[in-house]
């Protein structure tokens, strides 16, 4: 069973986010950019799936500009077996990447395909969604368990009340909580070996996609400062400010 696993180029999770003066988004200048750390985990539980024999490749996609390349060779270092880059310039939204990687599963035809379920820049959590209803596949989102069974995957989902186990036939989409793995580091080796695994480049035109936006930024704030917190001397003062601040009665 073929693995694809799309994977995106975010600003680094250790990196405070910037707005531009002019309040039209994240300043991304000479910043430091990484895989999407929900992305890294797909990637990993990929690659467990390959280790136990339930997955003979792994192919990993990622839509962005020319330095998404730095992201596939980081997902190939992990393991991924090849890859592909879909050039596109500017924000493309979570329906295009959707339609993208519809045409990419329609022409790799993999039996799985793990996202993470959600990219740190713009917190959407949508593309997988989209992807299970455009391709009508079964999806697991917020996976913290994948099984695969034969022709089925049965995949255990955190929800608000607890886990719940579904159990999707495949094909079928799956979609990763933090939970699911915790991602291997590449070894230097394994660095220097993804340099010459395959990396086909194409782009939205190739698979007749129209990538065009279709929703406007208006503005992007930096969230309101917080105030500094007072310390207070026992419960007594603390129940008398809350008074005060008319938080108890
Ligand atoms: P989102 O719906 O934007 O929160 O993204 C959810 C998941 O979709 C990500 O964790 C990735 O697995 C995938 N994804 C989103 N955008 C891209 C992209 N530009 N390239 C590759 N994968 C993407």
């Amino acid at each position: 069973m073929k693995v694809l696993v799309p994977v995106k180029r975010v600003l680094d999770y250790n990196v405070k986010p910037r707005v531009k003066a002019d309040g039209s988004g994240v300043d991304l200048a000479n910043v430091k950019m990484s895989i999407n750390p929900f992305d890294e985990i797909a990637v990993e539980e990929a690659i467990r799936l390959k280790e136990k024999g339930a997955a003979s490749e792994i192919v990993a996609v990622s839509i962005g500009e020319a330095k998404a390349q730095e992201t596939l060779r980081t997902a190939l270092a992990m393991g991924a077996d090849r890859a592909i880059l879909i050039v596109a310039e500017g924000e493309v939204e979570p329906l295009g990447v959707a339609k993208l990687l519809a045409k990419v599963v329609e022409e790799e035809l993999p039996g799985l395909v793990i996202l993470g379920k959600q990219a740190i820049d713009d917190d959407s959590n949508q593309t997988g969604q989209m992807l299970a209803a455009l391709l009508n596949w079964g999806q697991g989102t917020f996976a913290s368990k994948v099984e695969i069974d034969g022709d089925v995957a049965k995949v255990t989902r955190e929800v608000d009340g607890g886990l719940e186990t579904v159990s999707l036939k495949l094909p079928a989409i799956v979609t990763t909580d933090l939970r699911l793995n915790e991602p291997r580091y590449a070894s230097l080796p394994n660095i220097m070996k993804a340099k010459s695994k395959p990396l086909a480049q194409k782009t939205p035109a190739d698979y007749g996609v129209d990538v065009t936006p279709r929703l406007k930024t208006l503005k992007v704030v930096e969230p309101a400062k917080r105030q500094a917190g007072v310390k207070v001397a026992d419960v007594d003062e603390l129940i008398g400010k809350l008074k005060t601040l008319g938080v108890v009665a």
